[in-house]
């Protein structure tokens, strides 16, 4: 028998349907319905998923929830959500039912820069490099604002310059920051476009090498602010706010609790980021890297009690998101996500998500500092476990609703409730 090999060449030139066949063969899978699961595109048109990357053999349905409840700026929005997570858009609902009567999550942006970096080395005189590269600020905007008019005409465009001096292991750098408002745009292409451009005139002001041209994810420029107030009836005593508040100062000072806590954060986050087209990698590497600005990974929110005893939350993330760009503008539910926010600005979106992340660390706090997160996670959990043991229709409620009663959501208990059910036993 010969050794079957992943080295194939022009995989990309096969159409959707011949790589399906391909990646099936490949597999010894000579199945049908399996095919039929491949060409299901579902509500990304099979051409457009084609043309979004490369070697597209389908698509990942991910189901889409509408987080009801929330209030930020004085607007109701609701919040379409992409995951699978069970719990994670019933603890956004939850959040913000808590708050709404005192009036929601009010919100800021500092601006929607982004950065982008341009490395140069074996720099003779790295001082020197450095100044002769900032006495040119007005060369490097009209070399930028030149690779962009539309985005100079939307209001958009180069905006500032920074250089450091950074001391690598073999020998000093000099790190040329690009500070570019990037308007409506995530702004990856445009900042990098720039960074190219502007690289081989850096080289010959200085007489060093440019190797790396590219967009920082740390979008520390970009940042989004959600605060709240949370009255000290709503959220059920004193007892409940204190230990939310210690749950907190846990993340605060332990990097291990703090990752946790902050995937909780990213929970919500992620869920609009990916619900409307936006690079769900860029927002949860800049989330990450400025958790650990100080020096040392944190959380990215903040609670402490108000003087009048209630609880206040605050978020503050980069959160490099747009409306116009990658899949953003090309895919059909993306574009209806936004529309049911009624987005008009990525700024607009970035503020809602922030609000967002902001509800969901709530409830994450609240779950674990009371009950505990399983009992909140059971019933949608139990659905699940239902699911996989094989309960259809009416099977999964009640064989969910058993495992609930129970106190043990297991996929063994699971079949066995389901067996005695089909057995007439339940
Ligand atoms: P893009 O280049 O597709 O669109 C941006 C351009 O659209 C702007 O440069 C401008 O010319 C034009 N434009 C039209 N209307 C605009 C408006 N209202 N505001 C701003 N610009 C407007 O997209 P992009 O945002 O530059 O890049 C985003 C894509 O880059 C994402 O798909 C992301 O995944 C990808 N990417 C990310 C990284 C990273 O995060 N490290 C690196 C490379 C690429």
């Amino acid at each position: 028998m010969t050794q079957k090999t992943s080295r194939i060449s022009g995989f990309h030139k096969l159409s959707v349907s011949e790589r399906i066949d391909q990646a099936l063969a490949f597999a010894g899978l000579a199945d049908s319905d399996l095919k039929a699961l491949f060409l299901d595109t579902g509500n990304l048109p099979a051409e457009r998923v084609d043309q979004l990357i490369e070697n597209a053999v389908g698509t990942m349905n991910i189901p889409v929830g509408v987080a009801t409840n929330l209030l930020i700026d004085g607007k109701d929005y609701l919040v379409p959500m992409a995951t699978e997570e069970s719990s994670v858009v019933a603890a956004v609902c939850n959040a913000a039912r808590q708050c709404y009567d005192s009036g929601g999550f009010v919100t800021s942006m500092s601006g929607t820069r982004m950065i982008a970096q341009v490395q140069l080395v074996d720099v003779p005189d790295p001082g020197n490099a450095r100044l002769s590269i900032l006495e040119r600020a007005e060369e490097i905007r009209a070399i930028c604002d030149d690779c962009d008019p539309v985005l100079v005409r939307l209001g958009g465009g180069f905006r500032d310059l920074e250089v450091r001096i950074v001391d690598a292991p073999s020998g000093p750098m000099v790190v040329t920051h690009l500070i570019v408002d990037t308007r409506d745009a995530m702004g990856a292409n445009a900042v990098n476009t720039m960074a190219e451009k502007l690289a081989p005139h850096i080289e010959s002001w200085t007489g060093g090498r440019v190797y790396l041209r590219i967009l920082s994810n740390l979008a520390d420029r970009r940042l989004a602010r959600a605060r709240c107030v949370w009255k000290l009836d709503a959220i059920g005593g004193a007892a409940v706010r204190d230990g939310m508040i210690k749950a907190y100062e846990f993340a605060l000072m332990d990097p291990y609790r703090a990752a946790t806590h902050n995937k909780g954060i990213m929970n919500g986050v992620t869920a609009v980021v990916m619900a409307t087209g936006n690079d769900t990698r860029a927002i949860e590497a800049g989330a990450h890297a400025y958790a650990a600005r100080k020096g040392w990974y944190s959380s990215l929110t903040q609670w402490e009690v108000t003087r009048d005893g209630d609880l206040a939350g605050s978020l503050e993330m980069p959160m490099a998101v747009g409306l116009i760009g990658g899949a953003t503008k090309l895919h059909p539910m993306a574009r209806a996500c936004l529309q049911i926010m009624d987005i008009q600005s990525a700024e607009q979106l970035s503020r809602v998500i922030a609000a967002v992340g902001l509800a969901q660390n709530f409830s994450a706090l609240k779950a674990l500092a009371t009950e505990g997160i399983q009992k909140g996670h059971m019933s949608l959990h139990s659905q699940n476990i239902a699911l996989m043991a094989g309960a259809q229709g009416d099977e999964i409620a009640r064989v969910a609703r058993r495992l609930v009663e129970l106190g043990t959501v297991r996929i063994d208990i699971a079949e066995a409730e389901l067996k005695k059910l089909r057995d007439g036993g339940v």
